[in-house]
This record gives structure tokens, C-alpha cells and sequence, in this order.
């Protein structure tokens, strides 16, 4: 791990090119919009978190309670009774239903995976999944659409052992197909077989371990199955849960697989949770630059600095003066006790 050239036990979070240092988030310059160095002024690389991100197989515990939220529990719930019920009346209508319900759960799910991979480690809002939802669901319809259209053309050229072995990749690069659909929002990318093996070679041995855990939910979900093997509502609605309970474990886990390897897929993303530099308070920003400054030994800038935060602290004082005067003149004690 890189660390901060003035804070030698925190992580480096940023680089300047141009001095050839690390900093981390208290030692730059973020009050231009522009994260830049505080030495030469120049804009600095964001490094990401780093080495410091846990793999995700060290946090299954936060990733299985990630719908713990009150909206996301309630979306499961009511797209299980939902389903339920549609179920079991069949018929056309009810095949609509679930077309729909599966739209809904997808479209959130997707949602959890960016924002995931974007470093938001809560469940997002439901209410924002349901922008351009149409258009997701048509490509996810496109997308199975193509990947059954290059099996059965592999079949017609190459024979079924051919076809069957494609279906297997197909199979085990399903999890890619989602990724590299959330990444890019193609179809392209996320039915290319080359993009998606690459992908898959890209994660190596995290994927694999991904593909594990999800088998490992599926079969899970097969043996509630055979629990419950009652066709009543009830059952097939406590069964519905624990898939959408799933699927969204699922979409959160993609998404931080993404975020876990940012480095090897060339993005760079941070955890919410870390502070936003650019949320900084003008002080902060003053104490970092005095900081930073003193520690370099760039003391006639060091002064200027002092000076201005001086001049400010002074400005501030005259402020609070005048805030101070007039908020005494309309605090005064009534009219009845002067002139009583
Ligand atoms: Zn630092
Ligand atoms: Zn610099």
C-alpha cells in the first residue's frame, strides 16, 4: 500500500504527477471543484481506496443484510405476494404480471449494482429504479434473445457437443452478461462472448468465487423448494421472498465485485462512506493548505496563508460586531418597561 507523504500511516488516496508525491484526503486541494495539489497547483490522479477494499467474501454479513432497508424489504414482499398470486391463477394475465414484477425486481437490481460499483454501500431508494425501466427490460429481453440465437446457429454449424459447450459458457458467464451490461448499458458489450470472457478473465478468481456463491443461493432456493412442497399461496409466496431476497443479494455482490477490482477494470471509484473531499468546510480547506505548506517548508507561502486566514478571522469578527448590534436592537426590552 502507497502512503501520504505528510501523514505517513494513512492510505494515499491521490498522486501528483509533477512532484512525484502521494497525498491522502486531508493533504489536497479541493475547494476549486477540482481536486488539486497543494504545492504546484496542479490537478492530482484520485488513486481509488486502494489496497484497502475488503473482498467481498470477507463481508458476506453486510452483503446479505444489504436489503435490510425498509423499501427494499417492502419492494420483496409485495413483489412476492404479488407473484404469488399471479401464479396461481395463470392464464395470460397472469403471465403479464410477472413480467412485470421480474421487470421491477431487475430494474432495481441493476440499480443496486451500479451504485455498488460506484462505492454506495446502502440499498438506493426504490423509487429511483423506476426511470427508463422499459428500456432495460427490452435489452435484458434482446440480450437472452441473442445469446439463444448464437447457441442454436453454433448448433446448426458445429453440431450439439459444440452447441452444448457454449451453452455451458453461456451458463457460466451469465453473472459477466449483467456486469457488462451495468457498466455499459449495450447490448453489445454484454452479449460480445470475447468482451464477456475477457471480463471473466479480467476478475479470475473472484469471479469464480462469485459464480460459487450464487449456485450455492440457487440451490438453496431448490431445497426451500422441495420444503415447501405445498402449492398453496402462502408457501409459494415465502419462497418468492427468499428469490427476491436473493436476486438483490446477487446484484449487490456483482456490483461489488466491480468495485473490489476498479484497478484492474481501469475506473476509479470510492467508498460513500469515506468523506467527500469536496464537501470540506472553508476552514478545513485553510488547515490543509497551512498544514501541508509548513510541512513542505514553503514558508513565504505559509505566511501568505496565515495572513488571509487572519484576514478572514477579522472579517468574521466584524460580522458577528454587526450581527451583534443589531440583534440587540430588535431584542430591546418593550415599550412598558422603559416608560413604566
Ligand atoms: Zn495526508
Ligand atoms: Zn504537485
Amino acid at each position: 500500500m502507497e502512503y501520504c507523504k505528510y501523514h505517513p500511516v494513512e492510505a494515499a488516496t491521490y498522486s501528483c504527477t509533477h512532484c512525484n508525491v502521494r497525498q491522502c484526503d486531508h493533504c489536497v486541494d479541493a475547494s476549486s471543484g477540482s481536486v488539486r495539489c497543494l504545492v504546484c497547483r496542479r490537478e492530482l490522479e484520485n488513486q481509488g481506496p486502494g489496497d484497502s477494499i475488503v473482498p467481498f467474501w470477507r463481508r458476506l454479513d453486510k452483503c446479505f443484510s444489504y436489503p435490510m432497508t425498509m423499501q427494499t424489504l417492502l419492494l420483496i414482499i409485495l413483489a412476492s405476494a404479488v407473484s404469488a398470486v399471479a401464479a396461481s391463477a395463470g392464464g395470460l394475465q397472469s403471465f403479464v404480471i410477472l413480467l412485470v414484477v421480474s421487470a421491477v425486481t431487475t430494474k432495481y437490481g441493476f440499480l443496486c449494482l451500479q451504485q455498488t460499483a460506484a462505492g454506495k454501500m446502502d440499498a438506493p431508494d426504490v423509487s429511483e429504479a423506476y426511470l427508463g425501466g422499459i428500456k432495460l427490460i427490452i435489452h435484458i429481453i434482446l440480450i437472452v434473445l441473442g445469446i439463444v440465437f448464437m447457441v442454436l446457429a453454433v448448433a446448426n454449424v458445429l453440431g450439439q457437443f459444440a452447441a452444448l459447450a457454449f451453452s455451458v459458457f453461456w451458463l457460466c458467464c451469465l453473472p459477466a452478461v449483467f456486469i457488462n451490461y451495468a457498466r455499459f448499458e449495450e447490448i453489445g458489450a454484454a452479449i460480445n462472448p470475447v468482451k464477456v470472457a475477457h471480463l471473466v478473465l479480467l476478475l479470475r478468481g473472484a469471479y469464480l468465487l462469485l459464480l460459487l456463491f450464487i449456485t450455492i443461493m440457487i440451490l438453496s432456493v431448490g431445497t426451500l423448494n422441495q420444503l415447501f412442497d405445498g402449492q398453496d399461496v402462502l408457501s409459494a409466496a415465502l419462497q418468492s421472498v427468499v428469490s427476491y431476497y436473493y436476486w438483490i443479494v446477487i446484484f449487490h455482490l456483482m456490483g461489488y465485485l466491480l468495485f473490489q477490482k476498479q484497478h484492474v477494470l481501469g475506473y476509479v471509484s470510492r467508498l460513500d462512506s469515506d468523506g467527500d473531499v469536496h464537501n470540506r468546510s472553508d476552514k478545513q480547506h485553510t488547515m490543509a493548505r497551512i498544514g501541508v505548506l509548513a510541512k513542505e517548508g514553503m514558508f513565504t507561502e505559509l505566511s501568505s496563508e496565515l495572513k488571509t486566514a487572519l484576514k478572514s478571522i477579522r472579517m468574521i469578527s466584524g460580522y458577528m460586531t454587526v450581527t451583534l448590534i443589531i440583534f440587540a436592537h430588535y431584542t430591546r426590552p418593550p415599550n412598558w418597561i422603559s416608560s413604566g
